[in-house]
């Protein structure tokens, strides 16, 4: 209730103005965010690159339904990937990119041929772009655009969403030689007749996935915090006879730090998905909708200013 309450909030204005001006936002979202600039995501990734630990950088920004700012988006992601190549972390940190946020909600094409300018700049700059998934409506779209980016850059991945009732047979289609598929429970409100509510079927459905990729050809990326889940990973790590330079663990910016390092120190690749920029709002409901105890963390640090 509260978490769809969240996700609701995400779309609208009227929250977004209260959350903004809220007591203690700024506090909470430094949590979450790293920072608002090019720079702040590059201090970031260095010292998450100090840590032993891999990095995904996204620069916020979704849901655009202006084709300029969508070319401003274009640039920004650009700007980065350049800069990454320049101080040499390109070889630790790849960038993700929400299709929304380059004009998905406008025309494919439009997303497909700015999507690709930034697979151009990665490429140039020796990385790679993962492609987020985001509302259940857009997830076939967004396959699409990957296939097709996959055809010039074949390195571009994608996520998947355990909680689709279609993820088994989407995981199934990617577990292919040379796809690289980020596994997550999902971050979205989706209708049970295309999802799973019940976090124990979301759950079930993560391990059935997570099967058919441990056992397929492409490069796994595990992106969940919940313990009995990488548990189970490091089980079929053995099952499967998967090398740690074959699969790794994702996880979010702030979110179980300790076990990031635990992971990595234990040998396992791991890779911290850094968020940044001015446009925090939606990111920021996501987060505070996955654990009900970071409300709770939000409105004593409300209290506290
Ligand atoms: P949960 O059962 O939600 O959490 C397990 C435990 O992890 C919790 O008990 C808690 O201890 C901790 N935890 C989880 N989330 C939080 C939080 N926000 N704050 C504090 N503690 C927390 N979703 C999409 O829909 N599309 C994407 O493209 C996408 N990309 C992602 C990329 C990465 C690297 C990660 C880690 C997540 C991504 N997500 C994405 C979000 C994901 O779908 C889940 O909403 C989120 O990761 C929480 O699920 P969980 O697997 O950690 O399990």
């Amino acid at each position: 209730m509260l978490r769809q309450a969240l996700l609701a909030a995400s779309h609208s204005r009227a929250a977004r103005r209260i959350v903004e001006i809220a007591p203690g936002t700024r506090r909470m979202v430094r949590r979450f965010v790293a920072g608002e600039t090019t720079d702040d995501a590059l201090g970031v990734t260095a010292e998450l690159a100090d840590a032993g630990l891999l990095v995904s950088l996204i620069a916020l920004g979704e849901d655009t339904l202006d084709t300029g700012q969508a070319d401003t988006n274009v640039d920004d992601y650009a700007e980065l990937l350049v800069r990454l190549g320049e101080v040499g972390l390109a070889g630790v940190a790849e960038v993700s990119l929400k299709l929304s946020a380059v004009g998905q909600a406008l025309d494919e094409a439009l997303a497909l041929a700015n999507a690709r300018r930034i697979c151009a700049a990665a490429r140039d700059a020796g990385t790679t772009v993962t492609l987020d998934t985001e509302e259940y409506e857009t997830v076939d779209a967004t396959l699409r655009v990957c296939a097709e980016l996959r055809r010039e850059y074949p390195d571009t991945g994608v996520a998947i969403q355990s909680y689709l009732r279609r993820s088994e047979e989407y995981c199934a289609e990617l577990a292919h030689e040379g796809s690289r598929v980020r596994l997550c429970k999902g971050a979205y409100s989706a209708p049970e007749s295309v999802a799973f509510s019940d976090p124990v079927e979301i759950d079930k459905s993560y391990v059935r996935c997570m099967r058919v990729l441990m056992a397929g050809q492409g490069y796994p990326m595990l992106a969940t915090h919940d313990p009995r889940l990488i548990e189970i990973a490091g089980a079929l790590t053995t099952l499967n006879d998967r090398d740690p330079s074959g699969f790794e663990y994702q996880m979010l910016y702030g979110v179980r730090t300790h076990e990031q390092r635990r992971l990595a120190g234990e040998g396992a690749q791991v890779r911290v998905y850094a968020a940044f920029g001015r446009e925090w709002y939606a990111y920021f409901m996501r987060r505070l909708a996955e654990k009900p105890s970071n409300l709770a963390f939000f409105f004593r640090s409300a209290a506290a200013e």
